[in-house]
């Protein structure tokens, strides 16, 4: 049955590319009823970093993608975290010794590149081989000089190929790829050895990564091969390399990008189900016609053979667009609890959860969320369309835009509405609508932009806001009153 993997290392925010490879992964491991592995692929000490693994486990969370095997979950072929496993490389190392498909190097760079110029070549060209098959006086004499060896897997001299379930055959043609470091000289194994010795180990059977690790995969399959034969791998995994997720100006989205970062995103209040629908749009699509889907219908839909080997652009507009999408499907409820972090972070309520604010808090929260669910396309909206009721000493700033929309007459249209208000009793949002259109739009004979207008500045301070009459009737009579007041004065 299929086994796939996700394998961060944790260095870095999470960024989109990660997430999409998560997503892609995710997707193929519940339309198979397969199983999804987490392993941390954590052996660079130097770029690794705790909060990095932190903010990793709780992006997955966060944006629901789950796993079957690995870290926090445990599962046969553990640990899960390759900082846990270096006996394990231990113990594969002297076997691809031993085989001959591994040997021990001790040219230094600054040999390689003098060989490479000696025999007229460009001194670019990469290790040349040379310490392939030293006799073991040479090697003694090494030894002798105090020289510590890296370990380097040797590349067969025929082609490599093999096929992509992306992009189909792809060939490396022989000479092209160097015989390749596995062992740093200190005994540190890298990345080249321990990400296929974990994936022969944990049975992988499908590796679907980003296309940035294209050229690393004909060194894996050789390496692959040696596992193979040496009875460490069953047999080696089927590879699919997903397109190169572009930014502005048509270049590669780098992690230093703010469209990258997993995090911004969720702060900017992309909610999951709207940023896994986009990501996953980076690369595949459920129809020619339809771009708004569920990770339900997604994972009923997904198979890596409609994956398409182009790049894909990562367009904020659409991501923002297809989140809106999104808030509109959620229930009421949903939406009004995921609002309220925002708004707290936002000093604007007294708690991050619905649950625990003041009941005057969840009152116009009740009546006022439903107001803006479908007039925002991300949660971080809801703080600048809903913050104005939350001013409880009702002290409205007027912005700097929003005083400018104050045309001569604001002030009848103003002096008009008190009037007509100080002795209404129904001050149902129906009721506003009825006598503000007969007393300020048919009386006084002025538009209705220009007589709601000063209205709604005079309330939240702001150009936009929700339906003004539904607004009136959140905030109440009084605090109508004296907003209005207070703009007129
Ligand atoms: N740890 C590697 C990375 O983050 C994983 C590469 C792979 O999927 O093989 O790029």
């Amino acid at each position: 049955s299929v086994r796939v993997r996700f394998c961060p290392s944790p260095t870095g925010t999470p960024h989109v590319g990660m997430v999409r490879t998560c997503l892609f992964n995710w997707a193929y491991a519940r339309h198979t009823g397969g199983t999804f592995v987490f392993r941390i692929e954590d052996t660079d000490a130097q770029r690794d970093s705790q909060e990095s693994f932190d903010q990793i486990i709780e992006s997955l969370q966060w944006l629901g993608l789950d796993w079957d095997e690995g870290i926090g979950v445990g599962g046969p072929h553990g640990p899960y975290r390759q900082s846990e496993r270096m006996d394990i490389y231990k113990d594969v190392i002297p076997k691809l010794l031993e085989g001959g498909y591994a040997y021990e190097s001790y040219s230094t760079p600054e040999e390689v590149e003098a060989r490479h110029i000696a025999a007229g070549r460009s001194p670019k060209l990469g290790y040349d081989g040379f310490d392939r098959n030293l006799t073991q006086d040479q090697i003694d004499a090494f030894r002798a000089e105090g020289r510590e060896p890296v370990i380097r897997m040797r590349m067969p001299d025929e082609d490599v190929s093999f096929t992509d379930l992306i992009r189909g055959e792809v060939t490396f043609k022989a000479g092209s790829i160097p015989d390749y470091v596995i062992v740093r000289a200190n005994g540190d194994p890298l990345y080249t050895l321990v990400n296929p010795v974990d994936d022969a180990m944990m049975k992988i059977t499908h590796v679907l990564r980003g296309e940035d690790l294209l050229s690393s995969t004909p060194r894996q399959v050789v390496l692959y091969r040696a596992l193979v034969e040496l009875g460490i791998a069953d047999a080696i995994p089927q590879f699919g390399h997903l397109p190169y997720v572009m930014g502005e100006g048509n270049k590669k989205l780098s992690k230093r990008d703010p469209e990258s970062n997993l995090l911004l995103h969720r702060k900017n209040g992309m909610i999951p189900e709207g940023l896994l629908n986009y990501l996953a749009l980076l690369g595949w699509s459920i129809s020619p016609d339809e771009d708004i889907f569920t990770m339900e219908e997604m994972v009923k839909a997904f198979d890596i053979s409609d994956v398409n080997p182009n790049p894909a652009r990562f367009d904020q507009k659409k991501c923002t667009a297809i989140n809106a999408d999104h808030i509109r499907m959620l229930t009421g409820e949903d939406f009004r609890g995921r609002i309220v972090p925002f708004l707290h972070e936002a000093d604007l309520v007294s708690a991050p959860d619905f649950d625990s604010l003041l009941p005057r808090e969840k009152e116009i929260l009740t009546a006022a969320a439903p107001l803006i669910q479908t007039r925002i396309q991300t949660l971080a909206e809801s703080v600048g369309m809903l913050g104005f009721f939350f001013i409880l000493d009702d002290q409205v700033t007027i912005e700097p835009d929003a005083k400018k929309t104050l045309k001569a007459g604001a002030d009848e249209v103003l002096a008009k509405a008190i009037e007509v208000l100080q002795p209404l009793e129904d001050f149902s949002a129906e009721n506003l609508n009825e006598v503000f259109r007969e007393a300020i739009v048919e009386k006084m004979g002025v538009k209705p932009r220009l007589a709601f207008g000063p209205l709604r500045v005079a309330l939240s301070g702001k150009r936009v806001s929700p339906p003004l009459f539904e607004s009136m009737e959140i905030l109440g009579k009084a605090a109508t009153l004296t907003r209005l007041r207070q703009l007129s004065d």
